[in-house]
């Protein structure tokens, strides 16, 4: 209450805001802990993983009795946040978030919308969908990613649908603070296995953090109204390269024509982009079936080099198969160059997103 800008008003503020974390994470958990510090009164989180002894490097809610429990991360860090500010009220979500829940999960009790959408995604698919559903609604939508030593984060005030009329502009437009949809700078989401993931490239703690923390930073200054201080750039960080850079991104929504903001359709969040599963009878396995703009962009060959440090890979033109260790459990993981994926070894879909996300990415 003591900083400029917040007072007991912005407290206040924070008391009465939900934010919606999505993915809790290695980013995810340091979000939800300092915004439960932070006093924000409803936390709804939400995950469709377990916890693993690799996660404790970065996922700084859990502990080794959580990997223990063998409890759910959004249901170890509604636990543990009980402990650290037991006035904040947390919604933990155990499900994978996706064009067909999102819009349900982010609607309170009383029918209306969180109040900010705070990214702790581990891949892209994902994080269209949610860009898709803040735009629609007029939701602030704070976007971040880390892998390696290097991570990147963006705070999107979405543009009102062009020819509102000042009145009905959210107050972020009216003071001329708008920033570019996900989709005016990166038009598409990269093809499968494109990027490497915390899983095959490693992350180091420190980028995590540091990323979350900036999340946190512009979370608070959106919940409290400041939003002369929201950085209207992307900010890029590479511990490694000891490089801090922050790109100039506003001339992305007037030099383009984005699909999202501009044309208001909603592609990811129609379901006419992404992917789908579908659990094979009998065969103890799920296949994933990815839809986008201009499929066929598998790289067998960068995938291949990325997977054989976790285990046995065969590639030939048609297809990647790759015999995977996660946790302990056997898996048998199977790329098509249709864009296709077969996990084997599971019957959940939600697992074989898993792994589909951790080894190959979104
Ligand atoms: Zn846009």
């Amino acid at each position: 209450m003591l900083l400029p800008g917040f007072g007991e008003e912005g407290q206040q503020k924070l008391r009465e805001s939900t934010a919606f974390i999505v993915g809790c994470g290695a980013l995810g958990t340091v979000i939800a802990n300092m915004l439960a510090r932070a006093g924000v009164g409803h936390l709804i989180i939400a995950d469709r993983d377990f916890i693993e002894v690799t996660n404790l490097q970065r996922q700084v809610l859990f502990d080794e009795g959580d990997v223990a429990d063998g409890i759910p991360k959004a249901e170890a860090a509604k636990r543990k946040i009980a402990r650290i500010n037991s006035q904040v009220k947390v919604t933990a979500i155990v499900d994978d978030i996706n064009h067909t829940n999102i819009e349900r999960l982010i609607t309170c009790e009383d029918g209306s919308k969180a109040d900010i959408i705070v990214d702790g995604v581990d891949n892209f698919e994902t994080r269209f969908v949610v860009n898709d559903v803040a735009v629609k609604h007029g939701i602030p939508y704070i976007y971040g990613g880390a892998v390696g030593t290097v991570g990147m984060t963006y705070a999107i005030l979405p543009h009102a649908a062009p020819g509102t009329d000042d009145a009905n502009q959210p107050s972020w437009e009216r003071a001329g603070r708008a920033t570019p949809c996900i989709r005016c700078i990166f038009e598409q989401a990269p093809p499968p296995g494109m990027n490497p993931t915390c899983d095959t490239a490693g992350v180091i703690g420190p980028v995590v953090s540091i990323i979350a923390n900036y999340q946190v930073a512009e979370t608070l200054k959106v919940l409290t109204g400041n939003l002369d201080a929201v950085n209207p750039a992307m900010v890029h960080v590479d511990l490694w390269q000891n490089h801090l850079k922050q790109f100039k991104v506003a001339r992305a929504y007037d030099a383009g024509e984005c699909v999202c903001c501009k044309k208001r359709e909603f592609e990811f969040l129609d379901g006419k982009f992404g992917s789908s599963t579908t659990t094979l009878c009998g065969r103890n396995a799920v296949q994933l079936t990815q839809k986008s703009a201009d499929g066929d962009r598998l790289d067998f060959e960068a995938i291949a080099d990325r997977l054989r440090p976790h285990g046995t890979v065969k590639v030939n033109p048609f297809m990647l198969r790759a015999d995977i260790h996660d946790n302990g459990e056997p898996y048998e993981l199977t790329l098509f160059k249709d864009g296709r994926a077969i996990v084997k070894g599971t019957k959940e879909a939600t697992t074989a997103k898993n792994i589909y996300a951790k080894y190959v990415g979104g």
